[in-house]
């Protein structure tokens, strides 16, 4: 039973194929979307009922261009257990809207909040310290977790202290900053994900293949075997998500 937190299932060349092969390895997939239209597709073709659970997001790189989309996330927000992906982006590319960015992840936060929380999948690339003001500052809006977090290892403690739990991928891994960063994680607060189709160390789509190799990795990192971390990774997992969303 593997957990793959953040994953862009509408984003590969055939979802459904992706998402069978989940299905088969008995994985849960958190099927995370860019905007509340692609949400709107993804709900329709995913099958909560055998964990693959989609997610209700407003990633802060398409903000930009598709800001009007946010009108649709409270019309949506009523039917899901996970928002994402959001957050901030503070890198170049993206920093020329960083206003709207920052508008769009409060109204978010104050929509989650006014719903009564929602665990939400968090981008925070080159924007930690803002992120973590903005979670500050709405406290009911859910559990955050931290996908792919890539802040300073010293940050993990105030992700810590907000309650933030973190999903962690192959190719973070494959770094030493990366590795820096998970060894400042408690177990208690760790995820996988395969963020894919964005991270894909061997090219190829296969969640499974790259959870399983999450994992080995993390029983490296841990010095513990690779079933402890399973289990705590499931065990994580289940404490985060209701049972409503949940096929364990
Ligand atoms: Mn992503």
């Amino acid at each position: 039973m593997s957990i793959d937190a953040h994953c862009h299932l509408d984003l590969h060349a055939n979802p459904k194929a992706v998402m069978e092969a989940a299905i088969a390895a008995k994985m849960q997939v958190v099927a995370v979307t860019t905007t509340p239209a692609a949400y709107h597709v993804s709900s329709t073709f995913t099958d909560i009922e055998h964990g693959i659970i989609p997610a209700l997001g407003m990633h802060p790189e398409v903000v930009g261009s598709r800001t009007q989309d946010i009108r649709l996330f409270s019309k949506y927000l009523d039917r899901v257990s996970w928002v994402g992906e959001v957050g901030l982006d503070g890198s170049r590319r993206f920093r020329h809207f960083w206003e709207a960015q920052v508008e769009v992840f409060e109204r978010v936060l104050q929509e989650c909040s006014d719903a009564g929380g929602r665990i939400l999948s968090v981008h925070s690339r080159l924007a930690t310290k803002k992120v973590f003001e903005l979670l500050k500052k709405y406290p009911h809006a859910g559990t955050p977790v931290l996908h792919w977090f890539s802040g300073h290892p010293s940050e993990v403690a105030d992700g810590i202290a907000l309650g933030a739990y973190f999903s962690v991928n192959q190719q973070m891994m494959q770094s030493d900053a990366g590795k820096a960063i998970i060894r400042q994680i408690p177990r208690g607060r760790i995820l996988t994900e395969s963020d894919a189709p964005f991270a894909k160390p061997n090219g190829a789509i296969d969640l499974a293949g790259q959870i399983g190799g999450a994992e080995r990795q993390l029983a490296e990192i841990f010095e513990c075997r690779l079933d402890e971390i399973q289990l705590v990774v499931h065990e994580n997992f289940r404490k985060l998500t209701p049972k409503a969303a949940i096929s364990v």
